[in-house]
């Protein structure tokens, strides 16, 4: 058979490393060091959304005025209570015929601070947790955390928290127990070798200056954050504090061919929506729209989560008489990660279906579990539209089944976007070491996924 027959009848999946060309990988490595300063400037929903905004008015964004009116050329957000934001290019064609949305989610996996966090025992203060998304626990022993996160005093001042980044900064940590007593939890099933209500982090070990007996470390702790920040006890009940990994983004691998770092579940999706956003340099055809989205680890529950209205109301707001038109018309991408395949738990994966790193974007027409459950199906004209768009744009792209039938499964926000009658598909970037405390993508795919998304925007 002669190559053009092959190459006209099957689907292959396509290397990024033998099909780029030298100037393309070179461009990749360049937007990914854009895009590790965005890793390392944001961990949590509310510092995404705020470095967002900043990026957002340098492009010319200016904030959106319920009822103003919206010309082709407007560049306008909305910054919904500082965790979730919407961002938007007027096109020339009316809203009535749809906009082109990508949708992808600012919050990772995390340990949050419980409402009544910090505590004394055997003089060591510690911070108690709540888990936050879908962690394996025994992973956040052993390294370096940073608390990151926003106290609202009772007058309403919010204060944003952040110990562990700056150079100098102390870190913190959970401890694990060490090998040699740890017969009995190295047999133990791993879900227990750590539990989840042992994730607590050690704080301090000094006493408060003037104060000696039980409870002057802890009292040494609230000290120290009232002398910085002003927050007593009672303020960290109106509060949201994360523990985070401290450790930065970075070049991974000794091609330097990847990115290492924490929560690019999904800012891996967040960042090139915006940088393809941000590219726009005319009015695109169709109107532009970005969501960036909290809650997602959380089944999208919340006012800031996919789940509530915020995002139908600003549909509401820009298109007036024509939302149902603007929303049955509109094409969405869930612009979200992945898992790529990985040999070495190739028990889990789907050898000739799951997606590989290095091959590009991931077009993925469900995930879910038990039966498609929790999941939008996307139908085949969606995923035939995105086809022409990515093949048309020379975008690298691949599928992925998101692991073997039955072994587990995901849900993402295209569920809750369908709800609005907007068909979607998910799109996004493999990952491997997915919701770990320092995953891996391949720079080349998070390259395609900002040529996926302004090839998208600029449909026509
Ligand atoms: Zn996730």
């Amino acid at each position: 058979m002669d190559d053009t027959l092959k190459n006209k009848l099957l689907f292959q999946w396509k290397n990024a490393s033998a099909v780029m060309e030298d100037a393309e990988t070179k461009a990749a490595d360049t937007y990914c060091r854009g895009y590790i300063d965005f890793l390392n400037a944001v961990k949590t929903e509310r510092e995404a959304v705020r470095e967002a905004v900043i990026m957002a008015e340098k492009h010319g964004f200016v904030p959106r005025q319920s009822g103003a009116g919206f010309a082709p050329g407007d560049k306008v957000y909305l910054n919904h209570r500082g965790k979730a934001l919407i961002l938007c290019v007027a096109g020339k064609r009316p809203l009535g015929e749809g906009l082109s949305i990508a949708a992808a989610h600012v919050d990772s996996p995390r340990l949050d601070l419980k409402q009544r966090p910090l505590y004394e025992e055997a003089g060591v203060a510690f911070f108690d947790t709540h888990y936050y998304g879908m962690v394996k626990a025994y992973q956040w022993t052993g390294i370096p955390l940073a608390l990151h996160g926003y106290v609202v005093l009772k007058n309403g001042q919010g204060l944003n928290i952040c110990i562990g980044e700056e150079r100098g900064d102390p870190v913190l940590l959970i401890a694990d127990l060490l090998p040699h007593l740890a017969k009995k939890q190295m047999e133990g099933p791993a879900k227990d070798m750590v539990k989840a209500e042992d994730l607590d982090v050690i704080a301090g070990l000094r006493f408060c200056p003037g104060e000696s007996g039980a409870g002057a470390v802890k009292l040494n702790i609230l000290r120290l954050l009232y002398e910085k920040y002003g927050v007593t006890e009672g303020d960290l009940i109106s509060a949201e504090l994360s523990v985070v990994p401290a450790f930065p983004a970075r070049d991974l691998g000794l091609d330097s061919s990847m990115v290492g770092g924490y929560g690019q579940d999904d800012k891996v999706c967040a960042y090139p929506a915006l940088t393809a956003l941000f590219s726009l340099e005319e009015p695109p055809e169709y109107t532009a729209c970005v969501v960036l989205a909290d809650e997602e680890e959380a089944s999208s529950l919340g006012v800031t989560g996919m789940q509530s209205c915020f995002f139908e109301n600003f549909i509401r707001d820009i298109a007036r008489e024509k939302t149902p038109a603007a929303l049955h018309h509109s094409l969405c991408i869930s612009a979200d990660v992945n898992t790529a395949f990985y040999h070495l738990y190739a028990d889990v994966f789907d050898p000739r279906g799951d997606a590989r790193l290095n091959h590009g974007v991931v077009l993925f027409r469900y995930w879910g579990r038990g039966g498609k459950d929790n999941t939008n199906e996307a139908s085949a004209e969606t995923i035939a539209a995105l086809r022409k768009i990515l093949d048309d744009a020379g975008v690298l792209w691949q599928t992925g089944e998101g692991g073997r039938v039955d072994a587990g499964g995901c849900g993402t926000l295209s569920q809750f976007i369908t709800s609005l009658d907007i068909p979607t598909v998910d799109l996004g970037v493999p990952v491997l070491s997915m919701h770990s405390p320092f995953e891996a993508t391949a720079k080349a795919d998070v390259y395609m996924a900002h040529r996926a998304f302004t090839a998208f925007f600029k449909r026509v």
